[in-house]
């Protein structure tokens, strides 16, 4: 099996880069690729194409990590951080001592959240680390109310938020908890909604969505709704394999954490900023939060930064309570790192001046129709995606209880064939992510779409040959 993963791998790589066992310990990579196969080392980067240290070129359909929004080389950017460095590269914001880009920031993301009125922002390095600070403040604020039990959070199946302990307790991937002792027992997990996989026979979307509110309410009462403090959700779940929620599932979900007066926390960190097709994911699907959890797309993926958006009740609660329960005692050296907020604000005003939400509007249809398309692909279970984010399944006789063997590894044949033909893509297992800067022109979805087309081609060719043997 590893064998055929290796040879896999390495054929989309160019000759022996020197690079093989190399002194990092790598994220998210097994230990075998490492020592077996080159890294693919890039170098350098120019609008929706990244070029690796060989001088090959690949359209980065994932945008880097689903962040690098404005493309490779965004001179502003560059402007904006230098500038800061020249300024003021570093002081911190703890202790009431700030700095003008944090201030400036924190406005900004308040004024441009309209799916409801928030109260305050607290700046963090990372989607991670928004919504490890996302459970201490609930937790903090339940205490500072009086409500010591009211601590448990529920997240979904497939859900991804992170990788630090607690980001990856709420993190509904048991690859991510084996071996680690996760996830935290404060942790609970609720349904994915994905309709395809997971509907009943007969069932419709809406149908499904009142059965996965029912769920979540029954365990809710199991669990004791004095003891649940917030619910988190992505918009449309990302890592977990992209998944959009089914009709009436928020609308419905929404009424049952109101009506136990549980807090809704959304993870903006994919949805935010137009990849959805609207400024904010909340702003698609209508959802009131009480919190809001934001990275990646923020500073375009310049600079690491994250930013939590706290609705006016929750920071008039930790404001109000500081003299009973002291300070607000969490922050990290860099919150609102005054380089990575000027970043972040420049990448604001380019959103703003470039009409971005238009803009991914103008392309998408062309990116999910045009790969859409491919949906009748005999190893095609499905293809579902919005606005500039897209995942596709591969499963055997179209039906997500066929599964092809691990083994054959049709996903890292697919990735691989891809890369070949220049083009970068996320692989999980069978299925496949993509997610390509918001600048990308049409013409570059169009060959997006033909490399896509050509390494479907190749893997349905492969997957004949697999079970002729
Ligand atoms: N939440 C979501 C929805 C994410 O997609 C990610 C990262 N892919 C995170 C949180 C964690 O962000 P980071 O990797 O910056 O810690």
């Amino acid at each position: 099996f590893l064998s055929r993963l290796h040879s896999t791998q390495a054929s989309a790589q160019k000759e022996d880069s020197g690079f093989k066992g190399h002194d990092m310990l790598a994220p998210f990579t097994a230990g075998w690729q490492t020592t077996d196969v080159n890294p693919l080392i890039i170098e350098r980067s120019e609008g929706s194409y990244v070029y690796d240290i060989d001088g090959r070129k690949y359209l980065d359909s994932l945008a880097g990590l689903w962040c690098t929004s404005l493309g490779g080389n965004e001179s502003r950017l560059v402007a904006a951080a230098t500038a800061q460095l020249n300024t003021l590269p570093f002081y911190h914001s703890f202790w009431n001592r700030t700095t003008r880009p944090s201030l400036d920031l924190a406005k900004e993301l308040l004024e441009m959240f309209t799916a409801r009125k928030m109260g305050k922002v607290f700046f963090v390095n990372s989607g991670s680390e928004a919504n490890d600070t996302q459970v201490k403040l609930v937790w903090y604020y339940n205490n500072a109310l009086g409500r010591p039990d009211k601590k448990k959070f529920i997240a979904r199946s497939k859900a991804y938020h992170g990788s630090t302990l607690i980001s990856a307790s709420l993190t509904g991937l048991p690859a991510l908890h084996q071996k680690f002792d996760i996830p935290a027992p404060f942790v609970l997990h609720t349904d994915c909604p994905h309709y395809w996989r997971y509907h009943l026979p007969g069932e419709t979307e809406e149908e499904f969505s009142t059965r996965l509110a029912k769920n979540l309410e029954d365990l809710i009462i199991k669990e004791g709704p004095e003891t649940i403090a917030a619910f988190i959700a992505e918009p449309v779940m990302g890592a977990g394999g992209v998944i959009p929620p089914p009709a009436t599932y928020f609308e419905k979900i929404q009424a049952v954490v109101k009506k136990y007066d549980i807090l809704f926390i959304a993870d903006e960190v994919i949805c935010a900023f137009g990849r959805l097709g609207t400024m904010f994911g909340c702003d698609k699907y209508n959802i009131k939060p009480d919190l809001v959890s934001l990275a990646k797309a923020l500073s375009s993926g310049y600079m690491p930064i994250g930013a939590v958006i706290v609705s006016p009740e929750i920071s008039d609660v930790i404001h109000s309570q500081s003299n009973k329960l002291g300070s607000f005692s969490h922050g990290f050296t860099y919150s609102g790192h005054p380089v990575a907020c000027a970043v972040a604000i420049e990448t604001l005003k380019i959103y703003k001046e470039r009409n971005i939400v238009e803009k991914v509007n103008s392309v998408s249809s062309r990116f999910q129709d045009g790969l859409k398309a491919f949906s009748d692909s005999p190893i095609v279970g499905e293809i579902r995606g919005t606005g500039l984010i897209l995942g596709t399944e591969f499963v055997d006789n179209k039906s997500p209880n066929d599964p092809f063997p691990p083994e054959w590894g049709v996903g890292a044949y697919f990735g691989a064939e891809c890369q070949k033909n220049g083009m970068l893509v996320r692989v999980s297992g069978d299925t496949i992510m993509m997610s390509p800067p918001f600048i990308i022109s049409p013409q570059e979805v169009d060959e997006l779409i033909s490399i896509y087309g050509k390494a479907l081609k190749a893997t349905e060719e492969r997957v004949k040959e697999l079970k002729a043997q």
